[in-house]
């Protein structure tokens, strides 16, 4: 479970998931960018272990293609982890990472 709570910044105040910037360690409100203030270590472990930490990349499980170099969200055919911009197996990655990957991809593609 995402950790969520109100943004205290001005004009946006809304709930959301914010995120832990690991270089400053302070968190920043989703929406507006903002920092919020006042963040209790105890919450920023949390937010730690629930890996909610600012994002590069907005895609989930993106995997940088050696071949084309599009960073991006691979696709599963059979067992084998394709690159969504040339259809090559992305076979660089370790195997241990391709299970846990598989089985995201797997979950993932049933919500479409
Ligand atoms: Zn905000
Ligand atoms: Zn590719």
């Amino acid at each position: 479970m995402a950790f969520s709570l109100p943004c205290t910044n001005k004009g946006c105040g809304k709930i959301q998931n914010p995120y832990l910037d690991i270089t400053d360690n302070k968190v920043y409100c989703s929406l507006c960018d903002k920092e919020i203030p006042g963040i209790t270590p105890i919450v920023k472990n949390q937010m730690k272990m629930n890996k909610q930490f600012r994002q590069k990349q907005p895609k989930p499980f993106g995997v940088k293609c050696p071949r084309c170099g599009r960073d991006d969200r691979p696709k599963l055919v059979g067992q084998d982890i394709v690159c969504v911009g040339c259809n090559n197996p992305l076979d660089h990655l370790s195997e241990p990472f391709k299970i846990m990957l598989r089985d995201k991809l797997r979950t993932t593609n049933n919500d479409v």
